[in-house]
């Protein structure tokens, strides 16, 4: 803000000022200002204030002439700096105590910290969380929204990731000094919507789109996905939306009047509606669920069919590149893995006997 806080205070104030506990109101021609209890003329610049006005007044020049006004993007803003929502008087100083050091919030993988600048300005740091001890020499430097959005793109491994608000964000990045405006822009790079949807539900305004009215909007080859079995949706909501899987806490359920069992997640911003990721994992499963189960006989030794369960677990987990080469006691082991098949398997398959229960 170039123009002095102090002038545009004056320039706001026959319209009655309140804001975080600063009063301002015109008397003539003469600006007073009250905070704390305490109330001055400021007919000067703000070095001419006393100190103990000055943060008050930087912060309000700082919402209300740098800080974006759209509210949702105002309320995230204020959150990540821990402001009082209520306007209590003594919260700025010590919120300015807080910003000199910096505060930190975490939303899904980054790590938000807010610093004081010049004048009640707000400098923003973004990086993935497991970066907090990573020295910014070490990090690759951005500054613009599209680097964020490029960098969502793909994991670690340079596999795409098809749900943004998978935990699986690429480290090794910083966006060391944002401006408000700037900072808002790069969190909706990495997770698209996710401040206007918190938002809404802080409100009370998050719409939901239940999984059957979701289901029902479908056309073409996922229209099918209406016919999943309530069962099934649940199996399908823990295969995907558990937080190992998605950090945005699953509001929807199978209809207004039906939860699924399944818990929400403990992500900080809600998930409104069954994405386009489980929709079509929702069709796959659909066309699964057509076909009857069946009972085989085959030979394993009770160690075999243990290392069964272990290997399903280890792929569910996405832990089977964790196992190492010479961990021959792991189930999803490799070498291990390949003895089983050489022993039981014939052509890529478990070699069973239909039984017929009914004979
Ligand atoms: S439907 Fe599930 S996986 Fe998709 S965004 Fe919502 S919580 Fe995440």
């Amino acid at each position: 803000m170039d123009r002095d806080p102090v002038e545009a205070l004056r320039e706001a104030a026959p319209d009655g000022v309140e804001y975080d506990g600063l009063i301002a109101r015109l008397e003539g021609e003469t600006l007073q200002v009250a905070v704390d209890g305490s109330t001055t003329v400021a007919d000067g610049t703000l070095a001419d204030l006393p100190d103990s006005f000055v943060p008050f007044v930087t912060n309000w020049a700082f919402w209300h002439a740098i800080a974006p006004q759209r509210p949702a993007d105002r309320a995230f803003l204020r959150w990540l700096e821990r402001a009082h929502e209520d306007g209590d008087q003594s919260a700025v100083p010590a919120r300015y105590d807080d910003l000199e050091d910096g505060v930190t919030r975490t939303w899904g993988q980054l790590r938000i910290t807010t610093t004081l600048a010049d004048r009640g300005q707000r400098r923003y740091e973004v990086r993935h969380v497991d970066d907090r001890d990573a020295s910014i020499g070490d990090l690759q430097t951005y500054g613009d929204p599209d680097a964020a959005a490029e960098i969502a793109r793909r994991d670690d491994r340079g596999r795409y990731r098809p749900l943004r608000t998978a935990p699986t964000l690429p480290t090794g990045w910083v966006f060391p000094a944002l401006g408000p405006e700037t900072l808002v822009a790069v969190v909706g790079a990495f997770y698209p919507a996710t401040i206007e949807n918190w938002y809404r539900e802080r409100d009370g305004g998050l719409d939901v789109t239940h999984y059957r009215e979701a289901a029902d909007r479908q056309t073409g080859r996922y229209r099918s996905i209406s016919e999943l079995p309530v069962e099934a949706l649940e199996w399908a909501a823990e295969a995907c939306c558990a937080d190992s899987q998605c950090l945005k806490r699953r509001e929807w359920d199978e209809d207004g009047e039906t939860e699924l069992d399944v818990p929400r997640g403990d992500g900080e911003f809600p998930c409104r509606e069954p994405c386009s990721l489980f929709v079509a994992a929702a069709k796959e499963w659909t066309d699964l669920e057509r076909e009857q189960s069946r009972t085989y006989e085959f030979e394993l030794t009770p160690s075999e069919k243990a290392q069964l369960d272990e290997l399903v677990d280890a792929v569910a987990d996405g832990r089977v590149d964790e196992i190492r080469e010479a961990e021959l006691g792991e189930g999803a082991n490799r070498y291990r893995t390949r003895y089983l098949r050489a022993k039981r398997f014939e052509d890529g398959a478990l070699p069973a006997t239909e039984r017929d229960d009914d004979a």
